[in-house]
């Protein structure tokens, strides 16, 4: 590769919204052959809205709970929940740690809550009660703790206006494209169906992202992972390529090898097209 078609390229790059931070990225995004995607905040705007609550015995009291463990997140979910919550009247917290892929706890009156995934509360709260709800299509997140269940949130999520051509040029182009995603499987499925993506995998931890593009990679898979660094900052630092959104983390975007500038998905496809074309003239 000669240092000046590469400085060209990068050049390029940078107008079309496409960062390189690190000088193998524009080789490794030409080559690679399977892109993994994350979903909440990467195919999905992640400006996420709470559409339902569903709360026993009262929903102000549940979403100042919720909102009390989220103060501090950065979580879209939790941001979401802190915002609907609002900062008036929230109970102090104590003990408050965050579980990555999982949710947070934390002590309100004495006693331990949990908001999270349905899992992470069952873990606390027991079996599930007969008002909570199965919605299959939404993102939902769970209130509760020793004592019992408080609340089901649902939220709706927007996927990206390009996601889905991004999504088929890139398959036409013969590479693989997957969804890896710490949301249940249900919600995942759903945006996967929007999208045309046939292999999406939901519920899965920071450490389930990691070991899926690790086995891809053992199989000689040269692998892309796209993503916005919440929860997903480890599968972006194994993949080969790693590209972050740069609405996402700070962490993502520093450590990234390349960084999406806008709203929009579609520069990581100009992006490859861009990048092939500058090997073919370099070799
Ligand atoms: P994705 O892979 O889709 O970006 P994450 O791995 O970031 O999702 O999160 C997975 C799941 O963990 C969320 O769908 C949510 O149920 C739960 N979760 C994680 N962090 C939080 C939080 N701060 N508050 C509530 N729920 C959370
Ligand atoms: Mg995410």
């Amino acid at each position: 590769a000669t240092p000046v078609a590469l400085t060209v390229a990068t050049d390029a790059l940078a107008r079309i919204g496409l960062l390189v931070t690190r000088g193998h990225a524009i080789e490794t995004l030409a080559r690679a052959d399977l892109f993994a995607f994350d979903k909440t905040g990467t195919l999905t705007t992640g400006r996420l809205t709470l559409v339902e609550t569903i709360a026993a015995p009262d929903v102000t009291d549940a979403l100042r709970l919720a909102g009390a463990l989220e103060q501090a997140s950065e979580h879209l979910i939790g941001r979401a929940i802190a915002q609907a919550a609002g900062s008036a009247r929230l109970p102090p917290v104590e003990g408050l740690r965050s579980v990555a892929g999982r949710g947070v706890e934390g002590h309100i009156n004495g006693r331990c809550l949990r908001v999270g995934n349905r899992g992470f509360v069952a873990e606390l709260a027991g079996p599930a009660p007969d008002w909570m709800q199965e919605d299959a299509v939404r993102t939902n997140v769970y209130l509760g703790g020793e004592g019992g269940w408080l609340a089901q949130f649902m939220f709706d999520d927007d996927v990206r206006e390009d996601a889905r051509d991004v999504v088929s040029r890139i398959e036409r182009d013969r590479a693989r494209v997957v969804i890896l995603s710490g949301d249940m499987p249900a919600a995942v499925e759903a945006v996967a169906r929007r999208l045309g993506v046939s292999d999406a995998r939901g519920g899965l931890l920071p450490e389930g992202k990691h070991a899926a593009v690790k086995s891809w990679q053992a199989e000689g898979r040269t692998v892309a992972m796209v993503g916005d660094g919440i929860n997903d900052a480890p599968v972006l630092a194994q993949a080969h390529v790693s590209v972050a959104i740069g609405s996402g983390t700070e962490l993502a975007r520093t450590q990234a090898d390349l960084v999406l500038l806008g709203e929009a998905l579609l520069p990581l496809w100009k992006g490859r097209l861009l990048a092939g074309r500058t090997l073919r003239v370099i070799r």
